[in-house]
């Protein structure tokens, strides 16, 4: 690729070989490692300060964050008694105002000398004296003539992250952002450009030498989000089109199974069920039946919010393929669910006489190998269980139909994985976390989707309050009033910390507490994280058996978990879960014929609308923000029962990497994009790689060969996948 990957950065002015060392040590090596290392803030005149300004805002009650600018004029340390406080006066436009330190205090005496100029952002407050002051504050080193630069030209200061190895080695804010400066002037105009022509050209993007000067040295705020923007739609754009050639190798190279409807067994089938289908099952089932008898692999994504019936959809599906002769598997997320899919289908499928088996972890030796061989001769019709799926030793005998629920905890490759079981075997994805639309088009960009929009009839929305903590004992006298009417109750405290050991204490404790003191009259159940699944099960059945009136759980109950007659839960610390996973949890009731209720408990201080003044949310603390947050989410949680809807503002509110749980995801993180931020620049990548594509799926063209040879050499790893599968 570019020579600039292999041109060491000593050779950058103001390097040389001793200062490169220092930055190969944090993987900066070449002089493209260090073009690319992009700022992580910009200081520009717009959200800096003066000092009266922000003496005027906190006079009107703001309580955010701001940044000004400051020259060191004086700094002194002073002592309480045995405790000391480092002070650091500074000038800004003829007014002073004042930086202090209770720790660190050596460090930061050192630090500041008198003259040096900084940017410095903090919460500031008006001390009894009525002068500004920041505690702890962040601060930017800028130099004499970068300081005058930003006041008479309105300059734009690019802001690096500079880690420990290169803070020792002396080089500090001021001189990286000068050799930085060196690196563009002498290089950015060598870079080689990594997008086509044509596509620069259409969607009207900036040269890739254009965009590194940009985003290091803008000058103007304009040219700055440019720069950015193509960035941003660079890795979009290659994430898309492997998207679009995984798509078009499933479809169009794969031969799959091509299934005859046969209409006896499913109509024998539905027939057993005690309720008809809802128009909008029907309109799935259609979809999925239409993939099935085409010769094109399914590649489809079923999602519906929790219990609107998606299960007897896949199972109408299984039918189908199971009486083409060919065998089915269900794939769920944990053993609990794997168990309860196992018996719920077991059952519905009787009728059939259909052979189902479930795989899961901890079966005894004997026994598995009797299920292996069952699947391996095609004597098991139907196969459910979990990851052990994946393991070696799984052999099917004709694998054609592939349900894998809770998609989004499994990764990618572990789906390829499964489907290279079978001869192309059509897939189906079952996901009752509402996944928002721009996700889907994006990230699911290889799948159809299918969306069952509609409650099964006589379904009551659940209602949903929100509540103080002062209020739990009204809370709990109203738990034992619905008790007395004979419904059951879910409680609910969050993982407080990541330890087990913590987690089990913290179990005993609530469940002790509960069931000696308000609810001593009452059967109260425990369930919790450090439960084997065997042991977890157990406590549920008791639970769906009504042995137990109540249930306590600090983790999250398991997704998909039925209990017909638990139709209050109560969630305590709601502030801390995240709104999927509070609409989740709020799923678990309601689902027989009473009225549903979800009590989410918060701590008072959260129900308190934070007061955003005149300045953006922007200028909120982390502390603010978070309490914020929290707020919308709760007030939503109340407001919606539509998983979609929620699904939307959480992607607003925490970014995707969130919902889905960055690590288990198998969902790509982005380096400059923020597909909740970015969702524009999202849609266009999208558009242009599929169109690409589309026009030209080998790539064959001349003014594609830089796709081709950007795959080769970026991508690797990811087209040894879409072989795979
Ligand atoms: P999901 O998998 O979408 O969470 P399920 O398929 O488990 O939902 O269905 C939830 C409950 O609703 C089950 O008890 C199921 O039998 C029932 N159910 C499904 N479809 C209907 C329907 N059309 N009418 C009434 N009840 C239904
Ligand atoms: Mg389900």
């Amino acid at each position: 690729m570019s020579e600039l990957s292999n041109i060491s950065l000593q050779f950058v002015k103001s390097v040389g070989p001793k200062r490169a060392k220092a930055f190969a040590d944090v993987g900066l090596r070449t002089v493209e490692d260090l073009l690319f290392y992009f700022p992580f803030k910009y200081l520009d005149r717009t959200n800096i300060l003066s000092v009266n300004r922000i003496l005027n805002f906190l006079r009107n009650g703001y309580e955010g964050e701001v940044t000004v600018i400051g020259t060191v004029y004086g700094k002194e340390i002073i002592r309480y008694g045995r405790k000391q406080i480092m002070k650091v006066v500074l000038l800004n436009e003829g007014q002073t105002f004042e930086c202090i330190w209770f720790a660190g205090i050596k460090y930061f005496k050192e630090l500041f000398n008198e003259g040096e100029t900084y940017a410095i952002s903090g919460k500031p407050v008006i001390t009894k004296y009525g002068h500004l002051q920041i505690a702890h504050p962040d601060f930017d080193l800028i130099d004499e003539k970068e300081n005058k630069d930003f006041f008479n030209t309105g300059k734009i200061i690019p802001v690096y992250r500079i880690p420990g190895k290169i803070k020792a080695a002396k080089i500090g804010a001021i001189s990286l952002r000068r050799i930085i400066h060196n690196a563009v002037s002498a290089y950015a105009n060598k870079a080689k450009e990594t997008l086509p022509a044509v596509v620069i050209k259409k969607q009207k993007l900036q040269e890739i030498r254009e965009a590194l000067r940009n985003v290091h040295f803008p000058e103007s705020p304009v040219l700055l989000k440019g720069a950015w923007e193509r960035f941003k739609f660079e890795e979009f754009f290659y994430f898309e089109i492997l998207v679009a050639l995984r798509k078009y190798l499933r479809k169009e190279k794969l031969t799959g199974i091509s299934f005859e409807i046969k209409p006896e067994p499913v109509k024998t089938f539905l027939d057993s069920l005690p309720f008809e289908l809802t128009k909008s099952q029907l309109k799935v089932l259609h979809e999925i039946r239409l993939d099935m008898q085409s010769p094109k692999p399914m590649n489809r994504l079923l999602q519906g919010d929790v219990g609107s019936g998606k299960t007897i959809v896949a199972v109408v599906a299984m039918v189908i393929a199971v009486s083409n002769g060919y065998q089915c598997v269900l794939m769920a997320p944990t053993e609990i669910l794997a168990d309860q899919h196992y018996r719920g289908i077991k059952k519905l499928l009787e009728i059939l006489n259909y052979n189902v088996i479930n795989l899961v972890g901890g079966q005894g030796k004997k026994q598995r190998e009797e299920i292996l061989s069952q699947i391996k001769s095609g004597e098991a019709d139907v196969v459910i269980g979990t990851h052990a799926l994946f393991e070696e030793g799984v052999e099917f005998n004709n694998l054609g139909f592939a349900i894998i629920d809770e998609q989004h905890r499994f990764g990618v490759e572990q789906r390829g994985k499964l489907i290279n079981k079978g001869f192309s075997p059509d897939v189906l994805v079952m996901s009752a976390t509402p996944i928002p639309r721009t996700l889907t088009m994006t990230y699911y960009g290889d799948l159809d989707v299918s969306t069952i929009d509609e409650m099964p009839a006589g379904r009551k929305p659940v209602k949903t309050f929100l509540r103080g903590e002062s209020k739990l004992p009204a809370i709990f006298d109203f738990v034992k009033q619905k008790i007395a009417e004979g419904d059951q109750a879910f409680i609910v405290y969050p993982l407080v910390e990541e330890s087990e050991k913590l987690e089990l204490k913290a179990a005993t404790l609530y469940f002790e507490k509960l069931s000696k003191t308000v609810f001593a009259d009452y059967k109260v159940g425990l369930i919790h994280g450090k439960m084997n699944w065997r042991e977890k099960e157990e406590v549920m059945i008791n639970f769906s058996r009504k042995e137990f009136d109540i249930l306590i759980s600090t983790t999250v109950i398991e997704v998909g978990i039925d209990v017909p007659a638990a139709n209050i839960i109560v969630i305590n610390d709601a502030q801390r879960f995240g709104l999927s996973q509070l609409h989740q949890l709020r799923g678990r009731v309601g689902r027989g014929k009473r009225q549903g209720y979800a009590i989410l408990v918060a701590k008072d201080e959260y129900l308190k609308k934070v007061k955003l003044k005149n300045i953006e949310t922007d200028y909120l603390s982390p502390a603010e923000k978070e309490r914020y947050k929290a707020f919308i989410r709760l007030k939503s949680m109340e407001k919606y029962n539509d998983g979609f809807k929620l699904a939307e503002i959480d992607l607003k509110l925490r970014g995707p990497g969130n919902i889905f749980g960055t690590e288990q995801s198998g969902l790509p993180q982005f380096k400059y994009g923020d597909i909740a931020e970015d969702k524009e620049i999202l849609r266009k990548a999208k558009s242009a790689a599929f169109e690409v594509i589309g026009n030209d799926p080998e790539l064959k063209t001349p003014d594609y060969s830089l796709i081709k040879k950007m795959l080769f050499t970026n991508f690797k790893k990811n087209l040894e996948y879409i072989k795979i599968a």
